[in-house]
């Protein structure tokens, strides 16, 4: 359970916000940052971006929702989020698991996720769900 990242404490109820601000989500973090993971698959390997995992209740958008723009591709499950004034990615809702929203950590007010230290790699190129039956590509 991480609670702090650097000298930012991790609050219950965080905001997180895209680069102009446009958008402004407000996560529940009851249990603080959960399973923050690096992902290779052939969008996270481009974006870059440490995710973690809130419940779909857990993301509020607080302003900004008419600027949000969804961006899908392969299955067409997961519901990639990012803001249409800056292009950066907020959150996603999830494939592997759709009761479930990735959030980009370093959107969270005051935490600069290079002071997470060392961030386990999720195998996105393996998908969990293109396990079972036939493989798809990315
Ligand atoms: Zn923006």
């Amino acid at each position: 359970m991480i609670k702090r990242i650097g000298n930012t404490p991790i609050e219950e109820k965080h905001r997180a916000s895209c680069h102009c601000g446009a958008v402004v989500l407000e996560l529940a973090l009851p249990d603080g940052v959960v399973d923050p993971r690096r992902c290779d698959c052939s969008l996270c390997r481009r974006r870059g971006a440490i995710v973690a995992s809130v419940p779909l209740a857990g993301i509020r958008i607080l302003r900004g929702e008419a600027v949000l723009r969804c961006y899908r591709f392969n299955t067409h499950t997961a519901q990639h989020y990012f803001c249409s004034v800056c292009g950066i990615y907020t959150h996603h809702q999830r494939r592997s698991n759709p009761a479930e929203y990735g959030y980009n950590l370093a959107c969270l007010e005051g935490v600069n996720p290079f002071e997470l230290g060392e961030v386990p790699l999720r195998d996105g190129v393996n998908h969990p769900a293109d396990r079972s039956g036939s493989h798809l590509p990315l």
